[in-house]
């Protein structure tokens, strides 16, 4: 199924509407024919066809080749232009930014990884990541023409209109930065901005496995912030003020520990790397053995090193990645029961460094499906490890061309 936004387009005309149709049924569903359009949009072949005439004179989409008779002629295949646009999308955390160039199609052309480097100041930092972009697009080759926006997204909490954070924990000081029009500006390429979780639930609805369903949740989990993201009836949700989905902050343990948020036993207290190397280190220094026994100073263990050993099976780690998968199923259950979404997709740096953890969240998810209330609950890890996030940077921009699309000139 195609998802067109109903609500948005009332007041455009049936073209329009027919437009949006042809040319999103075209990206989700290449190679494919006029006919196929046709029937999945309730249209005439010739409407399409003059449509697609248009697509194809500005260049958007491409005939692909012959498809399979059903009788007749072989219809000629149509598929996207996959060089026709370039997008720029980037992931800014407080400990790294990673930049991707991708063609229209989101194949990935060229990718970036660097340190944030926070402490030098948000002025450094803006400064820097316009410097980062620019030197992209010049060694990426691309034709700057075609190049029609960046999408960049960070930690919430944030105010996409606006552009900015709002009293992010993990940015100090970046509190109504305009962050968006900063880049916009010094840049001279439109540019959006939203959370990170909404970017990793966009990436999977535009370029990955929930491509196919108008319901989606993601997970964003990583070492310091567990948040998530919603894609309801083909939109994404946000609630009042930008404010829903923060699973991270949903109440898990009411005698738990105080939050950053202010809550007691949020799920964030539950899950989360500083926790993992605690109790970990806790153990080693009861005796508890472990591959990691071995090191000198209990107190230094890294994150990293605690992953490594749970992928190489030891049981110790593995035992206290085993407890955050329970709170990780439990958080899954609760957006099951009041979302239903048809996938929960799995995704963040503690998560796509953790093959483990996902594969034990997804059979500990199994057992809670017998519940009543529980109508869906596929639960899968995320398709772009390390590139969901700046993917679904170049989400937000391919979904505002397609919005803006017109044929009319
Ligand atoms: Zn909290």
């Amino acid at each position: 199924m195609v998802h067109v936004n109903v609500g948005s387009i009332n007041s455009e005309t049936m073209k329009a509407l027919n437009l949006k149709i042809v040319f999103d049924y075209i990206r989700r569903h290449e190679p494919t024919s006029r006919r196929d359009i046709a029937e999945y949009g309730g249209l005439t072949v010739a409407s399409v066809s003059k449509i697609t005439g248009k697509l194809i004179e500005k260049g958007l989409v491409v005939e692909t080749g012959e498809g399979q008779s059903v009788g007749g002629r072989k219809p000629a295949m149509l598929g996207i232009n996959a060089n026709c646009r370039y997008a720029v999308g980037i992931d800014l955390t407080a400990e790294y930014i990673k930049l991707v160039i991708t063609n229209f199609k989101a194949q990935v052309i060229y990718e970036l990884h660097s340190d944030t480097q926070l402490e030098r100041g948000k002025e450094y930092v803006l400064h820097r990541l316009c410097t980062l972009i620019l030197q992209s697009i010049e060694e990426s080759g691309i034709d700057k023409e075609k190049l029609i926006g960046i999408g960049l997204v960070s930690a919430g909490p944030c105010d996409h209109e606006k552009g900015s954070m709002q009293s992010p924990p993990n940015f100090p000081g970046w509190d109504n930065v305009k962050i968006r029009d900063y880049i916009q500006e010094n840049t001279g390429f439109p540019t959006f901005f939203d959370k990170d979780a909404v970017a990793a639930v966009m990436a999977e609805y535009w370029f990955g496995v929930a491509s196919e369903c108008s319901s989606v949740f993601a997970c964003l989990i990583n070492q310091s912030g567990f948040g998530g993201g919603l894609i309801a009836n083909g939109q994404i949700f946000r609630g009042y003020n930008d404010g829903a989905c923060e699973i991270g902050h949903t109440i898990i343990d009411v005698h738990g520990a105080k939050c950053a948020c202010g809550n007691y036993g949020c799920l964030e207290t539950l899950v989360n790397g500083s926790l993992i190397v605690k109790e970990v280190t806790d153990k080693l220094k009861l005796g508890n053995r472990s591959v990691l026994s071995q090191l000198d100073n209990y107190d230094k263990i890294t994150l990293a090193a605690i992953l490594q050993a749970v992928k190489n099976g030891d049981p110790l780690c593995r035992s206290v990645i085993d407890k955050t998968a329970d709170y990780i199923s439990a958080g899954i259950q609760n957006v099951a029961t009041i979302y239903s979404p048809e996938i929960i997709v799995l995704s963040g740096n503690m998560l796509w460094n953790c093959d483990y953890l996902i594969q034990t969240v997804i059979s500990k998810v199994q057992k809670r499906k017998g519940n009543k209330f529980i109508k869906s609950m596929t639960v899968v890890g995320g398709t772009f490890g390390e590139n969901q996030c700046a993917l679904g940077g170049v989400a937000l921009v391919l979904e505002n061309f397609y919005k803006e699309i017109s044929i009319e000139e």
